[in-house]
């Protein structure tokens, strides 16, 4: 070990010792897994309450989540920034209507230094079990390098895309040129002159599609379902337009007309599929506008209903994919060879490098986890039938275990951070309740998440993400809507506003 002066030495003890980082370090009031939009807003609300006794387990060595894995160019949100942040954490300087990663990540670090939770985070430190001792009615939570670390409670701020997923493609493994998925961009490849194949073509894909279609020699884009896109209208903000949105007040406007203009589009979804024929006329205008030849126009016009799947924004999607030196290929791909892939057709297209913009292994963020609730119950065993929640937040048999962005509270209309705001809400308000209580722990009762899970389904199941005619990552294996909330936001907001003790069992 490298020589440390004593001063060093003694200041790190003390640190660790006062932060909770080193080997005494066994308890934590509360254990946030994750930092990003989610676990950071957590510990900020948590540190704003008075509560400093916790720490955030994070896996990477950087916070930040979703904004910090995610490089790839044109790698920006398709919700608009001023919507796309905490409503306490108003920035009004933010570059664009759809800020880059870049700056979405850099905004997020401000935030948990400025509110200082920073120094709460333990870096590399992947979280591999949840154990709940009923006796001591505490969590043992296990990363890893092996520490167990015992806590009161758990706020799981993992969300669902994070295990990139790669198709089950005969060859994949043969292949000998570079190969890496969206999500683990590899920015040693210089793509220019290379003949690189994108297979893909969803939110990711079409955003750094354009980029690459102007550094690579030729780019082929193989399309399984055509995604509906409407145009961005995205703009830079000018240094005129930013300081305007330092005046008091201006910021929180644009923020409150946006949510507004966002929440409208929720119509469709949550109404009826049928008003769904709005959109759909914009997005089809927008290809005939954008797509002169008819046969390019007529492989990428989808055949489900619009919102079926996410909605994309893009208005350089289809001219990259008009470039001569780009194709688009929309039959299977059968196979990978050393250096091509093959196609239904039989046709080989030769290339050096293979980006996968192939999304995520949804379910198997949530159903994988070690997780072991009341009576070693395991989080499989209590969703062998389906995922299922309250709100998203509490699952019964697992006392103080909270989840944020947990299932069916995406969206596909509004900002997620939104969501994530009002779960925290709930938690602190369900923390709250066992301080008041003294109770140790609370667990929602199984008959109470039954109902709502019900009536979940029930209103989901018409809906245009079940009944659209496509096939997304919103249903789980047996086609139902494990994912997404299936109302407007301000409703999901007014009913976890404040938690209902009724419907938890107080275990002292
Ligand atoms: P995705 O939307 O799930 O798209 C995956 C793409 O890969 C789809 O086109 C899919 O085709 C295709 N695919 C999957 N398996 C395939 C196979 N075996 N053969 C051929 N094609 C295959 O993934 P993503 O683009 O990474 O986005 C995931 C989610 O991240 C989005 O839905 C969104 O919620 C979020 N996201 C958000 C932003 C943002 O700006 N806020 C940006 C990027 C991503 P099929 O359609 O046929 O399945």
């Amino acid at each position: 070990m490298a020589y440390q002066p004593v001063g060093v030495r003694l200041w790190t003890n003390l640190y660790r010792f006062i932060t909770l980082d080193g080997v005494s370090n066994k308890t934590a009031g509360i254990v946030i897994i994750g930092s990003g939009f989610a676990g950071v807003g957590m510990a900020i609300k948590l540190k704003a309450a008075g509560y400093h006794d916790f720490v955030i387990l994070e896996k990477a060595a950087e916070l930040g989540g979703t904004w910090r894995d995610n490089t790839y160019p044109g790698c920006a949100c398709d919700v608009p920034s001023h919507m796309y942040s905490y409503s306490f954490e108003l920035n009004s300087g933010w570059s664009r209507m759809f800020s880059p990663q870049e700056e979405i990540w850099e905004y997020m670090r401000r935030c948990a230094d400025k509110y200082g939770v920073t120094p709460h985070i333990r870096y590399g430190r992947h979280v591999v079990a949840l154990e709940y001792d009923d006796a001591a009615r505490q969590w043992d939570v296990t990363t890893e390098d092996g520490t167990v670390l015992r806590t009161n409670a758990v706020v799981s701020g993992i969300g669902a895309l994070h295990i990139p997923s790669f198709p089950e493609i005969s060859g994949r493994g043969v292949f000998r040129g570079t190969a890496f998925h969206s999500a683990e961009w590899d920015h040693s490849v210089d793509l220019t002159g290379k003949r690189v194949a994108v297979i893909g073509t969803g939110a990711s894909a079409i955003q750094f599609v354009p980029r690459i279609a102007e550094q690579a020699r030729q780019l082929t884009v193989f399309q399984r379902t055509p995604p509906w896109i409407h145009p961005k209208p995205d703009f830079a903000f000018s240094p005129r337009a930013r300081r305007a949105l330092r005046l008091p007040g201006a910021a929180r406007t644009l923020r409150n007309a946006l949510y507004w203009a966002l929440e409208t589009r929720a119509v469709g979804f949550t109404i009826d599929p049928r008003l769904m024929k709005v959109p759909e006329t914009l997005a089809l205008k927008h290809l005939e506008t954008q797509v002169p030849d008819p046969e390019l126009r007529r492989r990428l016009t989808p055949d489900y209903t619009i919102g079926c799947k996410r909605i994309l924004l893009s208005s350089d999607y289809y001219p990259a994919l008009s470039r001569p030196n780009v194709s688009l290929v929309t039959d299977a791909i059968t196979e990978i060879r050393e250096h091509s892939i093959i196609n239904a057709t039989g046709a080989e297209h030769e290339v050096d490098v293979i980006v996968y913009g192939t999304g995520f292994k949804v379910t198997d963020a949530l159903q994988r986890q070690h997780i072991a609730g009341r009576n070693g119950l395991k989080i499989q065993d209590a969703w062998q039938d389906g995922i299922e929640t309250y709100f998203g937040i509490s699952t019964a048999g697992f006392p103080n275990l909270f989840f944020l962005l947990g299932p069916n509270t995406g969206l596909g209309h509004n900002s997620v951070v939104f969501m994530i705001e009002s779960q925290v809400r709930y938690v602190m308000d369900c923390l709250r309740l066992l301080s008041r209580t003294k109770a140790r722990a609370l667990d929602v009762r199984p008959e109470r998440q039954r109902e709502f899970n019900r009536r979940l389904q029930e209103r989901l199941n018409p809906l245009v993400w079940n009944a659209g005619g496509c096939r997304s990552w919103y249903l789980d294996e047996h086609g139902v809507n494990r994912t997404l909330w299936p109302g407007f936001t301000f409703e999901y907001w007014a009913r976890t506003r404040k938690m209902k003790p009724g419907a938890y069992e107080l275990i002292y």
